[in-house]
């Protein structure tokens, strides 16, 4: 039996013409080697669709899309929540240590304040050894000069860090309040 064209019509992706459709089934209907080709080829297909990449639902992607932005939007109201904690925090501590400094006295609070921060511990620890060693082995009057020259000078520090310090409060407050707007807005 003649196969041909048969079994390339079978396989085949153009679409047949209805005459085409009739010879073929009328072949069909005699020859079950056709048959089983077509049966094969039918598995094939029915295998190929399946293990097709799935398409993702529809609104997958804009589900996935809201919900890393609403991830996004909670990072930033922690952020935020966290800037102004450590701003009310820092404010609390800026208030106190301007009673208790402005109580003791600006010169002596400058010294306590400097030594309390961390990152200008060593410098401090290393200057103050330096001055130690200065006021033994000046005289009397000297040392008084020296003393009195430190205390202008951890002044003039005290001051520069509370400007500093208030400037980068600022700095926090104004990072605080656009991203708030930032937020809002997206909402
Ligand atoms: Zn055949």
């Amino acid at each position: 039996m003649v196969h041909q064209p048969f079994s390339e019509w079978i396989v085949s992706d153009e679409p047949l013409t209805s005459a085409q459709r009739d010879e073929l089934a009328r072949h069909l209907a005699d020859c079950p080697d056709c048959g089983r080709w077509q049966q094969a080829w039918a598995e094939v297909q029915l295998l190929l669709t399946r293990s097709a990449p799935v398409n993702p639902p529809l609104g997958f992607q804009a589900r996935m899309m809201a919900s890393l932005a609403a991830q996004r939007r909670r990072r930033h109201g922690q952020q935020a929540w966290l800037a102004l904690g450590a701003i009310l925090a820092g404010s609390v501590a800026m208030a106190v240590a301007l009673i208790y400094f402005g109580a003791a006295g600006l010169a002596e609070g400058a010294g306590q304040l400097l030594k309390q921060l961390v990152v200008l511990r060593a410098a401090v620890a290393a200057g103050a050894d330096l001055v130690g060693h200065v006021l033994a082995v000046l005289p009397p009057g000297g040392a008084e000069l020296w003393r009195y020259s430190l205390l202008v000078a951890l002044s003039g520090l005290a001051l520069a860090t509370y400007l500093g310090l208030g400037g980068l409060w600022a700095a926090a407050v104004y990072r605080f309040g656009s991203m708030q707007s930032r937020i809002g807005g997206s909402q």
